[in-house]
């Protein structure tokens, strides 16, 4: 209603109560008398066409490119942003901006090949509006829709974006001192993003950014502990690396190692490590026949209708 005190964006967890002329925490919703709009609705911030595996998603369509997309902006505010230029508030004016409809997006994916799209680099969640609108025309064209994120999803949000997404990556950053201390927010939301996701029909990748020193083995083997619960199949572990405000030194590859073979223990069936040369490869958790070889491409694959060629079992993914 017109004059209302104020408006709730419900785009993600923080639910910002804005006033007329008022801009949310993300600096991308703003009121405008009676409505809630995303800035720069449209214009693309990068673009660009990646082996899948670089979101990273090892189990979906395996050795296949998507294009991935994003419109600035986050609603964190992460001291070691991989992304600060295209995500940061500070950085807003000045990012460079080309502007694509939903049909320009689509058309684009089929002329480079690729079978899907991705919503990624920034937070995708602060732009959902656009996000819906290329995922739903992307999907009656056929074309399998990515979702990179946060997961700081609020309960209206992830009920409207769920049903256009057929995978996700969702970051776990740490324990909940580690939101509050790094990245300006809560790993409560994401939990529960996460839990909901788990249980949907949308296949469902985790990622985790180990930064030494920070994420302890006891920090990682409770969040192992937390994914196992919630029903999670594919954790990749990444090394951290100096970026943005964050100074500390890059993660080391043993320090990586040690975090993989901690909660390789922790029936989590499958753990990857990122940005890093360590074994990328699957194998079947029951028998431990090779099944997927990759370094950070894909290089082939022996899995047989979503099973183990050698014991029969079963194999977490979306198989071509
Ligand atoms: S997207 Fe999140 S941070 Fe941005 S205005 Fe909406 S509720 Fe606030």
């Amino acid at each position: 209603m017109s004059g209302t005190a104020y408006l709730v964006c419900d785009y993600c967890y923080r639910h910002c109560r804005l006033k007329d002329k008022e801009v949310g925490f993300c600096g991308v919703r703003e009121r405008s008398r009676d409505v809630i709009f995303t800035h720069n609705y449209g214009g693309l911030v990068a673009i660009a066409v990646d082996p899948v595996e670089k979101k990273p998603l090892y189990h979906f369509l395996p050795g296949t490119n998507t294009l991935s997309i994003a419109m600035f902006g986050c609603n964190l505010t992460c001291s070691f942003c991989q992304n600060y230029a295209i995500s940061q508030k500070a950085w807003d004016s000045s990012a460079q901006r080309t502007y694509y409809t939903a049909r320009e997006v689509v058309d684009l994916a089929r002329e480079k090949q690729c079978p899907s799209i991705s919503f990624t680099y920034s937070e995708p969640l602060v732009w959902q509006d656009y996000m819906i609108e290329v995922a739903t025309l992307a999907k009656q064209e056929g074309l399998k829709t990515i979702m990179v994120s946060n997961g700081t999803f609020s309960e209206e949000a992830l009920h409207r974006i769920n049903p256009c997404i057929d995978a996700f990556n969702i970051d776990i950053k740490g324990d909940d001192a580690f939101y509050h201390g790094y990245c300006g927010g809560s790993g409560r939301p994401v939990w529960k993003a996460l839990e909901q996701i788990a249980q949907s029909k949308a296949h469902l990748e985790v990622t985790t950014m180990v930064m030494e020193g920070v994420h302890t083995i006891e920090m990682i083997t409770s969040i192992a502990n937390n994914l196992f619960s919630a029903g999670i199949q594919v954790w990749h572990l990444s090394r951290y690396f100096p970026r943005y405000q964050e100074q500390r030194h890059e993660t080391s590859e043993q320090y990586l190692e040690a975090m993989v073979k901690e909660v390789r223990s922790s029936h989590i069936p499958y753990v990857y490590p990122g940005n890093s040369s360590l074994d990328q490869n699957t194998y079947c958790p029951q028998c431990k026949a090779l099944l997927i070889r990759r370094t950070w491409a894909f290089h082939d694959s022996s899995i047989d209708q979503s099973h183990c060629p050698v014991c029969g079992h079963h194999i977490y993914g979306t198989w071509l």
